[in-house]
């Protein structure tokens, strides 16, 4: 398979365009970054085990009919995926309050969120991605009211699949980031879904794990990721 060429470079991610235009190839790097960008390190092999990770979820939410943007698992740091027109939002899904949560809204951190809290921020790099709600994403034209209704089904679906699928590694699943893609008129879940946008909790311990290590300026290296990809393929 000929990579084509380049057609977008995120903080962690490549995309290359093939000649069967309707298909991508997405890499995974070993950038780490955190806040919008703004603290970035490069952890030497992170990008093939986020890579795995993803595929591997991908295909477990696929088999629990959730329809996302991944074809297949090629070798290293890539997977072939289908071109979705991106929307720019970010799906943020929390089951337990940490981070800018507990401290926008003056929560005890730990607490769990009975129902789940689902937020949805604007991809915007210059406003620093504020968040925004679902009349905003329908007068700034970015999806419809029954795209909308879509994504928070599905969303809550990957909640509940990904939810007990951590829980039975000993993992509790704090929060995670989800984007969506329209393809041939459907609404794909894209992107990634790793270890770098998911957080999780040790059961046992209450151990925060690799995201929140990195925003508290603890140091994160491969053995983190080595660590819970062992629990994830256990
Ligand atoms: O800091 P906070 O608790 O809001 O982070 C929760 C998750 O949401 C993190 O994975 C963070 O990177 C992500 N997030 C984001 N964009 C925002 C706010 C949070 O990707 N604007």
């Amino acid at each position: 398979m000929k990579k084509k060429k380049k057609l977008y470079e995120g903080r962690s991610k490549k995309l290359y365009i093939l000649d069967d235009s309707d298909q991508l190839i997405q890499e995974f790097k070993d950038d780490a970054s955190i806040f919008e960008g703004k603290k970035a390190e490069v952890i030497k092999g992170k990008g093939v085990i986020n890579k795995e990770i993803s595929a591997f979820l991908f295909e477990y939410l696929e088999g629990f009919h959730i329809p996302t943007h991944f074809i297949k698992n090629l070798s290293g740091r890539e997977m072939l995926i289908k071109h979705l027109e991106m929307i720019p939002i970010k799906i943020i899904m929390r089951n337990i309050a940490t981070g800018s949560l507990c401290e926008r809204y003056g929560l005890e951190v730990g607490k769990e969120l009975n129902p789940p809290i689902m937020e949805f921020y604007l991809k915007h790099d210059e406003c620093y991605d504020p968040m925004i709600n679902q009349t905003h994403i329908v007068a700034f034209e970015l999806a419809s009211t029954d795209e909308i209704r879509i994504i928070e089904r599905m969303t809550s679906k990957v909640n509940a699949v990904l939810k007990s699928f951590f829980l039975r590694r000993n993992l509790k699943l704090v929060h995670f980031k989800l984007e969506y893609g329209r393809y041939k008129n459907k609404i794909l879940l894209g992107d990634e879904i790793s270890l770098d946008t998911c957080r999780l909790w040790d059961v046992s311990t209450e151990t925060n794990q690799i995201r929140e290590k990195f925003r508290y300026d603890q140091k994160v290296d491969l053995t983190d990721y080595e660590e819970i990809k062992k629990r994830i393929f256990q």
